[in-house]
C-alpha cells in the first residue's frame, strides 16, 4: 500500500467522521441532518469551509469557536480520528481482495458509531440509523448472493425482531420496567437482515453476554469508585449487539463451522 493511498484514505474517513457528527449531534434531537449547514451550536455562526477541516481545525482553533470563543466538543476531533482510523483500517484489511466487504464497512462504520454514541449518551436508537442498516443488510445479501440470500436475510431480520419482542414482553412482566426498548428491536431487525439466520444468533448470544459483562463493570464503579447509593447495573445494549454485528461478519462462519463441529450436528 503506498503512503498517498492510506493518507487519501485516512482523509476520506475522517470526512466521513465530521458527518457522523452531525448524526450524532443533531438525530437525537430531531433536526435535520442535510439543513442548515454547520454552524456553532453557541452562537449560530456558519462555520467557514476552511475552519471544517477534520481535525486540523480543532487545534488550529484551539477547540474554541472563531467567532464567540465557545469550546468545541472534543468529541468532535475523536470521532474524526476515530473514523479515519477504521477506514485505513478497513482498506488495509480488505482492500483489494475482498471489495463488496469494504464498501460494507465504509458504510457501516458512520452508522455503527453514531448509533452507539447516541444510545450510550442519550439511551435510545434512532429509528433512521437502523433502518440504513436494514437497507444496508437487504443490499448486500442481494448483491453477495441471490434470492435465497435474500430470503434468508428478510428471515434473520424477522426472528431477531420475534425473540427481541417477546423478550421485552417477558421483561417488562417480570422486572416491571424495560429491559428492552423499540429501539432494541428494530436494530436486532436491521443486524439479522445484514448477518443471516446463523448470524443473528451469534449477534444476540455475543451481545448478551458482553453486555452482561458490561453491566458488572458498571456496577462495580458506580458502587465502589462512584459510591452510588443504590447502584443500577443497566447499560445500553446497542453496542454490545453492534459488536457482536461486527464478530458475526467477520468471523461468524468460522464460528458455526466450530460450533456444527463440536456437537456433531
Ligand atoms: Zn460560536
Amino acid at each position: 500500500m503506498s503512503i498517498l493511498y492510506g493518507i487519501f484514505i485516512f482523509a476520506f474517513g475522517a470526512v466521513v467522521g465530521s458527518f457522523t457528527n452531525v448524526l450524532i449531534y443533531r438525530l437525537p434531537k430531531r433536526k435535520s441532518i442535510i439543513f442548515p449547514g454547520s454552524h456553532c451550536p453557541n452562537c449560530s455562526s456558519k462555520i467557514k469551509p476552511y475552519d471544517n477541516i477534520p481535525i486540523i481545525s480543532y487545534i488550529i482553533l484551539g477547540g474554541k469557536c472563531r467567532n464567540c470563543k465557545a469550546k468545541i466538543s472534543i468529541r468532535y476531533p475523536i470521532v474524526e480520528l476515530l473514523m479515519g482510523l477504521c477506514y485505513l483500517t478497513f482498506f488495509i484489511a480488505f482492500y483489494p481482495n475482498d471489495l463488496l466487504r469494504f464498501i460494507q464497512f465504509i458504510i457501516l462504520a458512520p452508522i455503527f458509531l453514531s448509533l452507539s454514541w447516541i444510545d450510550i449518551e442519550h439511551w435510545e436508537i434512532p429509528d433512521e440509523l437502523s433502518i440504513s442498516i436494514i437497507i444496508v443488510g437487504l443490499a448486500s445479501a442481494l448483491l453477495i448472493g441471490s434470492w435465497n440470500g435474500l430470503l434468508n436475510s428478510v428471515i434473520a431480520g424477522g426472528i431477531g425482531a420475534i425473540i427481541f419482542w417477546i423478550l421485552s414482553k417477558i421483561g417488562k412482566k417480570i422486572f416491571q420496567k424495560e429491559a428492552l426498548g423499540e429501539g432494541d428491536i428494530i436494530l436486532i431487525a436491521g443486524l439479522g437482515t445484514l448477518v443471516g439466520v446463523w448470524g443473528v444468533f451469534i449477534v444476540m448470544i455475543i451481545g448478551a453476554l458482553i453486555g452482561m459483562l458490561a453491566g458488572f463493570v458498571v456496577l462495580f464503579i458506580r458502587k465502589n469508585i462512584l459510591k452510588q447509593k443504590s447502584p443500577s447495573s443497566a447499560v445500553p445494549f446497542g453496542p454490545f449487539l453492534i459488536i457482536g454485528a461486527i464478530v458475526a461478519i467477520l468471523w461468524g462462519t468460522k464460528l458455526v463451522e466450530l460450533y456444527l463441529s463440536t456437537f456433531q450436528v
